[in-house]
């Protein structure tokens, strides 16, 4: 039989049957079922909508389907769906709409979150007016979802963007054997702009919480450009933790893997001097832009974070205020003792440099290291770094990047915010 494109598939025609343990996860509201559970398969095309049985038959909801990723189907409802284009755009505008009610003081902020969004493999952020997708699926890739997601991001009254870029992850659409392209401007004239970060204070809300503009606040402004090579603009996941940051810290402030400068431009609006340390210098340079952007000095230092850490700590340097901001040490989970043993050692060095009364924001973006594993972490550095810490906050990911509780993948950020006695 012709394989269909998936393109043809808006309604479920082919069916999967589970395994009973493949049943039990859907039955614990996890969204992914691995190939090794589907036990009868009808001839399915990439991408396509599947109906979802039980061993014995038995309808359990619809799914989309990926021919080569080990997780061989991704739900998308309980019940049957009759098109899909027109779920997806259903899907889209009700994240929209939940975030207008959370997302406060920002032009910048993720739209849809993928399986945190009902929307397995569809990743959109909002920059001011720039928006950007990424597809990271089969099903997401079929022609007429891509309209229907490219026509309501367009049509939203809430976005109005005036450029729809795509962000390409090469390696993804490798894996999901899907075929090649460049990152680009899907719609629109612009792919790059000013955004806005925390303008009004942070438990009052005092701008006009879905920004359309973020002139004449008092917000961290940050240069985004949608095509550059490098992911550019600020982590919009650490948003609010930039906020939560700046309302603790105070008098010299050191911001280790910094990036574009998302924290370091935070704490320059409450401490005298911040220094950002990173070992890329095109992040370096646009941090600078976006310091003269927001009329700040700051000083800045390319190079590796480690080793600044210990040679500033034997040099008996001494800061009120240290963020610890490293990309992720655990790629998997077998990198994780390594990666507790990196975290270890970069929260004992700040810890020794931080003066009493000090403030230390240490953040963990691995997601094979838990939250507690984390906090163990910190705990074993105070211990050697004989310091007592007392946990101020302890935070995740900004609510624009829900996560499902019965989904751990969906859960990666922590952010600790501890204030050092003695
Ligand atoms: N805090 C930043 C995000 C940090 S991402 C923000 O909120 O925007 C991690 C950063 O660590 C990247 O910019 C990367 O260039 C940098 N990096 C990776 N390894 C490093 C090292 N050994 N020393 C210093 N910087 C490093």
């Amino acid at each position: 039989m012709p394989k269909k494109s998936a393109a043809s598939a808006a309604h479920a025609e082919a069916s999967v049957k589970l395994s009973s343990r493949g049943v039990a996860r859907l039955q614990a509201r996890h969204p992914w079922v691995y190939r090794s559970d589907i036990v009868g398969a009808d001839d399915i095309p990439p991408g396509a909508l599947v109906r979802v049985l039980d061993p014995r038959g038995k309808f359990l909801g619809t799914a989309l389907y990926s021919s080569s990723s080990q997780i061989a189907i991704r739900m998308i409802s309980h019940g049957s769906v009759a098109d899909l284009p027109a779920l997806v755009a259903e899907r889209i505008r009700a994240a929209i709409a939940y975030r207008k009610g959370l997302v406060r003081n920002t032009d910048a902020c993720r739209i849809v979150f993928s399986e945190a969004d009902f929307l397995p493999g569809l990743i959109v952020d909002r920059y001011n007016d720039v928006v950007t997708l990424q597809i990271l699926t089969q099903a997401m890739d079929a022609a007429p979802v891509r309209e229907a997601i490219l026509q309501t991001l367009r049509n939203e009254e809430d976005l109005q963007p005036a450029g729809i870029v795509e962000r390409v992850d090469a390696r993804i659409r490798e894996l999901e054997q899907l075929p090649p392209l460049s990152s680009r401007l899907l719609w629109g004239e612009k792919s790059s702009t000013v955004i806005h970060m925390n303008g009004g204070n942070r438990n009052g809300g005092n701008m006009n919480g879905w920004m359309t503009s973020g002139e004449g606040s008092n917000a961290v402004r940050f240069h985004y450009d949608g095509l550059e090579g490098q992911k550019t603009g600020a982590f919009l996941d650490q948003r609010e933790n930039y906020a939560a940051a700046a309302e603790y810290a105070r008098g010299e402030a050191l911001d280790a893997f910094c990036y574009q400068g998302g924290f370091a431009l935070h704490l320059a609006t409450r401490c005298a001097n911040v220094t950002g340390v990173d070992s890329s210098r095109p992040a370096l340079e646009m941090a600078e832009k976006n310091a003269l952007l927001n009329g700040r000095e700051l000083e800045w230092i390319e190079g590796n974070a480690f080793d600044l850490l210990r040679e500033y700590a034997a040099a008996n340097r001494r800061y009120d205020t240290i963020v610890l901001d490293p990309p992720a040490f655990a790629k998997t989970k077998r990198d994780l003792e390594k990666a507790l043993g990196g975290y270890k050692e970069l929260n004992l060095r700040a810890l020794k440099m931080l003066r009493p009364g000090g403030i230390l924001v240490t953040c963990s973006c691995s997601f094979h290291v838990g939250a507690s594993d984390f906090l163990g972490v910190v705990a074993g550095a105070a211990r050697d770094a004989h310091k007592s810490l007392r946990l101020l906050e302890n935070r995740g990911a900004a609510k624009d990047h829900p996560m499902l509780v019965n989904v751990p993948e969906t859960s990666y950020l922590k952010c600790l915010i501890l204030s050092v006695s003695q």
